[in-house]
């Protein structure tokens, strides 16, 4: 005798005659194409759900979430699966937006309209096709939507024109600077709290040239001349030369090495001069490159792998310093040796200009970083560790030490400072995430027009 589906199992199954034969629900955990369904960037607490629907058209998707709210069905979306929070145990679905992955560019109106299972690297190569580029993500696989909901570093979110939302308690909105204007405003760096958005038409720019990537490589004992360097790279003079710099040990080796890695976006001449402090540094390799916006999240591919137990973190900073760094392969060396399980993971710092973010009003988002003083008219720095273990022993100790560099990190912030990016942590308070108090009041008054029983996740309520 077969058993007997559960009551959420059986209202997934019960949905599949109303939907287009193109969507798949998903209710058997040892079929192939569920365990394909359940690949994910992360399998650090990753639940099984009762079922995973895979929605082809706004009409699927719309059904799927009204039902899963009339049947109180707890659900999460999930499109490029980088996050800890598209899963979910036996009590819920998720709902796999990765088969709506429409993308439209009118040239006239320089925008693209983007669907919600849209990743990274194909938009990029659907927007240089045309001539344009896009504000992305920095790894090929990211999912478009998330990205800007969450506000990326504001200029993301600053892009988007409008946004079609499934909500909890209106059903199937617009929302633009004309329509719906307060969940416009809310979707710009809260956005996934409050529905499941169908798709978003984003402003796209004219490409002007290629891109000159610039990468140097330092062994450990150059730390102090590196950070100095870094110091001067990151000044406001080199607006057009964002970077990271990144404490990592290669595959194979046994020893960290320093990767500094800059993007250039003006002449060779002006990214030489903004070079030119690094390689006074003496780089014991450097590489030096043209790459077209088609390729540009390619030399991230190493971080975008899927699997394995990781966790992302980052923090924004007031400023950068050589002691900083210096402390950084400090911590890093500490738990490698105890941990070796740990030697995946890395500390980086990365340095972006906030020019275009600058001349956003704080009001128009909720993403609410920009006020941050120093960064105003200086580059946005922040520090960011991508953590791993082979085992829970090792991914825990990693953890922990990526929560010290951070602190280390924000050493020289008051309360007030101290600033956790959204796209990167749910984890830390509310008031780190979301500055700005009035912001948060608001938020709060509209997740209980929107979304009051909380189906958009509990935060805000
Ligand atoms: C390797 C890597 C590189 C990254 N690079 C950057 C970067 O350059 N800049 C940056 O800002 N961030 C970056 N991030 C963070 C990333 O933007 C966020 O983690 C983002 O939420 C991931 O989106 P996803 O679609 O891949 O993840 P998912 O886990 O699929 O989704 C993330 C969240 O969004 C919700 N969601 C999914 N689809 C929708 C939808 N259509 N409507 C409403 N909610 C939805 C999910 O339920 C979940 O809560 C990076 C993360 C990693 C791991």
């Amino acid at each position: 005798m077969g058993s007997v589906a559960s009551p959420v199992v059986q209202a997934a199954l019960n949905l599949r005659p109303s939907l287009s034969e193109s969507t798949g629900v998903f209710t058997d955990p040892s079929s192939d194409e569920f365990k394909t369904l359940m690949q994910r960037w992360s399998d650090l607490d990753v639940k099984e759900p009762a079922a995973i629907l895979t929605p082809s058209s706004e009409e699927d998707i719309v059904q799927i979430v009204q039902h899963a709210v009339n049947h109180s069905i707890p659900f999460v979306s999930k499109a490029g699966g980088h996050s800890p929070w598209s899963t979910i145990d036996s009590s819920g679905w998720i709902v796999d937006l990765t088969r709506y992955t429409g993308i439209k560019i009118d040239i006239q109106a320089q925008t693209a309209t983007v669907q919600a299972g849209v990743i990274t690297k194909p938009l990029n190569q659907a927007v240089h096709k045309a001539g344009f580029f896009i504000q992305s993500s920095g790894a090929a696989s990211v999912g478009h939507i998330p990205f800007v909901l969450g506000g990326g570093q504001s200029w993301m979110t600053d892009q988007l024109v409008s946004a079609k939302v499934v909500t909890a308690s209106k059903g199937l909105v617009v929302a633009s600077e004309t329509e719906n204007a307060d969940l416009f405003w809310a979707l710009k760096g809260a956005g996934q709290f409050f529905g499941l958005v169908t798709e978003v038409t984003m402003r796209v720019f004219p490409i002007e040239q290629d891109i000159l990537s610039w990468n140097c490589i330092f062994l450990p004992h150059q730390i102090k001349e590196v950070g100095q360097a870094i110091e001067k790279c990151s000044s406001e003079d080199n607006v057009n030369s964002p970077g990271v710099v990144i404490i990592i040990q290669p595959p194979g080796q046994t020893k960290p090495i320093i990767m500094v890695s800059t993007k250039h976006f003006g002449t060779e001449e002006e990214a030489l001069k903004a070079m030119q402090p690094l390689l006074d540094a003496k780089p014991v390799q450097q590489i030096k490159e043209t790459v077209s916006f088609a390729n540009v999240t390619d030399s991230t591919d190493a971080l975008n792998r899927s699997g394995g137990i990781k966790r992302q973190i980052s923090c924004g900073m007031r400023s950068f310093s050589a002691e900083k760094l210096e402390e950084s392969l400090t911590q890093w060396n500490q738990l490698v040796e105890k941990h070796p399980g740990a030697a995946a993971s890395f500390f980086m710092f990365t340095w972006v200009s906030t020019e275009a973010m600058s001349k956003v009003p704080q009001e128009s988002t909720c993403w609410s970083h920009r006020d941050c003083g120093i960064w105003r008219r200086q580059l946005t720095k922040k520090s960011m560790s991508f953590v791993s273990g082979v085992d829970e022993e090792s991914a825990t100790a990693a953890s922990e030490s990526a929560e010290s560099f951070l602190a280390m990190c924000q050493k020289d912030q008051s309360e007030a400072e101290r600033s956790f990016f959204p796209n990167h942590t749910r984890a830390h308070k509310l008031e780190h995430r979301y500055r700005d108090a009035e912001a948060r009041k608001r938020l709060r008054e509209l997740k209980s027009q929107w979304d009051p029983e909380g189906f958009f996740t509990r935060q805000f309520i």
